[in-house]
């Protein structure tokens, strides 16, 4: 069985003293560890405040980026190496602001996700079409293709314990959530291109997270559907209340 996770992303919000506050108002009141995992994912300048913070309580952290390289000469880079010193769990990578805003490569997320998986540090990939695309009628060739170049060189083993995001670039922000038929189709193609390129067994144990527009309203529907085992949350993961209404989505 797949333990639903559900990750929020700040992305670039909140101080330190802000981070501590949110962490103030979920304590205590998460949902039961055993039935779904609670993640936030920070800017790399709160994520000590955030672990801080969450010692002691259920809450998981991630980091929003990190490097290939675990050391050297790379001005402004956040070391894969030092997540895992610090106790970070999950690293997001390939996010759609990256490689839009950031000109990240598919190449590059494949060094990541391999430096991250390295270091012991879980990767949370993300993929996702475009309107374009999508109105192309390419959506299933993009994202198989973001996944496989994601994945290169990976093991079965470390495949299995990862983690994909299905973010469709339109539905990001825009308070346009895909429906979860949609959404649906694509987690289940993303898996399938798993199974192909590993095996079903693997294909099975990798967790799939629907992002974009994930909200109290809509968390129910987009969990039932057999392929999402979880939510990369943006907007709504930033104040408490909403943030506890989408792991208590199960209640
Ligand atoms: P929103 O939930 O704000 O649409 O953001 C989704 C996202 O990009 C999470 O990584």
């Amino acid at each position: 069985m797949r333990k639903p996770i559900i990750a929020g992303n700040w992305k670039l919000n909140k101080s330190p003293k802000e981070t501590a506050e949110f962490v103030a108002g979920v304590k205590g009141k998460l949902a039961d560890p055993a039935k779904v995992e609670a993640v936030i994912g920070a800017p790399a300048v709160d994520l000590q405040t955030l672990l801080d913070a969450a010692k002691g309580t259920d809450l998981k952290v991630a980091s929003e980026n990190s490097y290939f390289e675990d050391a050297g000469a790379y001005t402004g880079e956040t070391s894969p190496k030092v997540l895992a010193e610090m106790g970070v769990d999950y690293g997001i990578i390939g996010h759609s602001e990256r490689r839009g805003y950031f000109h990240e490569t598919d190449e590059d997320i494949n060094k990541k996700a391999h430096a991250l998986l390295r270091n012991g540090v879980t990767p949370i990939i993300c993929c996702g079409e475009s309107l374009e695309t999508r109105q192309a009628g390419k959506v299933a060739e993009w994202v198989s293709g973001q996944v496989k170049a994601a994945l290169k060189g990976l093991t079965a083993g470390q495949v299995g314990s990862l983690i994909i995001a299905y973010e469709p670039i339109w539905a990001i922000g825009t308070g346009e959530t895909a429906s979860p038929e949609q959404a649906q189709e694509v987690c289940k193609l993303i898996r399938q291109t798993v199974a192909d390129l590993y095996d079903q067994k693997t294909a099975d144990s990798l967790r799939i997270q629907y992002g974009g527009s994930m909200k109290p309203a809509n968390v129910k529907e987009l969990m039932a559907q057999p392929d999402i085992d979880g939510g990369l949350v943006g907007g709504a993961s930033l104040q408490p209340d909403s943030f506890l209404e989408l792991v208590h989505y199960q209640d």
